[in-house]
């Protein structure tokens, strides 16, 4: 078994698009950063890089980088996890935390969770995301961004 942990964290940015998991919130404001921002994803994407002994999601995909300029954060996943299989590893499981103040996730935590499960081809039971809020602390408690936790569990496979 291998475990890996992610982090990640984005400013809020007006005139941008809000995704969280892969699931847009229409009307709220989005974050600024490389790709689409989808903090949820960059930190499952670093678990499950940390879990392979791969690295960061910085080493495989540049910010500077033009290429994933607006990138589909989805789309980064799923090559994250061409290269865990690559490796010879196998997802057993993701768990995460999404910290933000606002908007209210509760409703949409099912839907994420069943995106993500879809791109790494796991059952939606596999993959947990939860959702709190920082209590009004500090800069993401004043809603200056949103932050998210993730660790994943990878396993060799049974010769
Ligand atoms: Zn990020």
């Amino acid at each position: 078994m291998r475990i890996g942990i992610g982090y990640d964290i984005h400013r809020f940015q007006e005139g941008r698009p809000l995704l969280l998991g892969g699931v847009p919130f229409p009307g709220e404001t989005g974050l600024g950063g490389h790709s689409d921002a989808d903090v949820l994803l960059h930190a499952i994407i670093d678990a499950l890089l940390g879990a392979a002994g791969l690295g960061d999601i910085g080493q495989h995909f540049p910010p500077d980088d033009p290429a994933y300029h607006g990138a589909n954060s989805l789309v980064l996943l799923a090559r994250v996890l061409d290269m865990v299989r690559s490796a010879g590893l196998v997802v057993e499981s993701v768990d995460a935390t999404v910290i933000a103040e606002r908007p209210r996730l509760a409703p949409h935590l099912a839907q994420m969770r069943e995106r993500i499960a879809g791109v790494l081809g796991m059952p939606p039971s596999r993959i947990n995301v939860k959702a709190t809020t920082n209590e009004e602390m500090g800069a993401l408690g004043r809603g200056e961004g949103i932050a998210a936790i993730a660790v994943a569990l990878l396993r060799e496979p049974q010769r």
